[in-house]
This record gives C-alpha cells, structure tokens and sequence, in this order.
C-alpha cells in the first residue's frame, strides 16, 4: 500500500483524533492501522483495549457478543485522547465523547462483499446477517450522524484495494490541511 504524503508532518503543538467506525467487516483495522502507519500516528483498537483490559460488562447473547463496559474505555483512553494524534477503531461510535474526535470516518461495504468477508471470518449464519442488516439499514452511519456535528463525519466506500488507496489518499489530505491550518 502506497502512503501518499509520506513526508507529512504534524504541528508539535496539537494533534488531532480520528474515529474510523463501520460495521464489522468494513476494512476498518485494515484501514487504520496502515493510516496510522503512514502518518506516524496511533492506532487504537477498541476491541483489543478491551480484551486487554476486561473491559466487559456481560455477554449478550443475542448478538454472541460481550457487552463493551463503555465507562470503563472513556476511563482508560482519556488521557491518551487528550493528547491527539490517535486514530480509533470501533464498530460502534456514539458512547464516545464528542470532543474526542476531529472528524470520524464510517466505513460502508455492499452487501455480497460483506457477507463474503464475513463468511471469510467464520462467523455464523445468524452473526452474518446480523451485520449485513446493520450494514444495509446504515444503522452505524446513521448512529454516526446523530452523534457528531455536520462537516465530522464523513462516508467512505470500502469494497476494493483501489477503495482502501483512496481512503488512505483522502484522510492523510485531511490531516496535513488540518496541520496547515493549526
Ligand atoms: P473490520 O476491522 O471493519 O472488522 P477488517 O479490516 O478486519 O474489517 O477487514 C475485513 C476483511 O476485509 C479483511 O480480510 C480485509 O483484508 C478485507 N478488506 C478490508 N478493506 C478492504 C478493501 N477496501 N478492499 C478489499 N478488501 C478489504
């Protein structure tokens, strides 16, 4: 993957936070992690915090899931978040404090590309479609919108390697203007 602005650097003084979000399967770790690489910035998973640290407060078993101890996150990145230069990675994005993030990026797969990678991860049939709704009610595009200002978040199309260049492309363009103006 090529880092467009590979010689960018950030104002010392302040860095900003990106939020990249989606539904599982969109490409957000893939994406982030290789941004954070390009921009010399930090990559946090919010999934890997979590494990890490327990962060859970039961399982759900609906979703098969465990239940994020949201508190307990806000807790434990708050001073991390407070120092810029992060780019978060969760499938969810509204238990956040809006103050946290610069812009936020919600990443969107069509629905076949999904489901394949999803199939790919050895989810089961009930997981599955679980996400592909979520994905085609928009649900974490529209939980995105209602909890951030206008001009912060932002859609990405993430169903191709040439999609995944351009979203790094795009973001690494936000950054240095965000650098140029601060
Ligand atoms: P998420 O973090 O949103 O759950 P991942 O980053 O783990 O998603 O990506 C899921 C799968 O999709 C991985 O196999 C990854 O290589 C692939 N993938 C992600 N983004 C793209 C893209 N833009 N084009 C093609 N494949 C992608």
């Amino acid at each position: 993957m090529f880092c467009a602005g590979s010689t960018f650097k950030m104002n010392q003084r302040k860095l900003p936070n990106v939020l990249i979000t989606g539904t599982p399967g969109t490409g957000k770790s893939t994406l982030a992690e290789e941004l954070a690489s390009c921009v010399n910035m930090k990559y946090i998973n919010i999934g890997e915090i979590a494990k890490e640290n327990e962060l859970y407060t039961g399982y759900d078993e609906e979703l098969e899931c465990q239940i994020l101890d949201e508190d307990g996150v806000i807790d434990i990145l708050e001073d991390t978040l407070s120092e810029g230069g992060n780019i978060v990675d969760y499938h969810s994005s509204d238990f956040f404090p809006e103050r946290w993030f610069d812009i936020v990026f919600v990443l969107r797969t069509d629905n076949t590309i999904l489901y394949n990678r999803l199939e790919k991860r050895g989810y089961n049939a009930k997981k599955i479609q679980n996400n592909v709704q979520c994905e085609i009610f928009q649900s974490i595009l529209d939980e995105t919108k209602a909890a951030y200002k206008d001009g912060i978040v932002h859609e990405l199309p993430s169903n191709t390697p040439d999609d995944m260049q351009n979203n790094l492309d795009q973001i690494t363009d936000w950054l240095q203007q965000w650098a140029a103006n601060t």
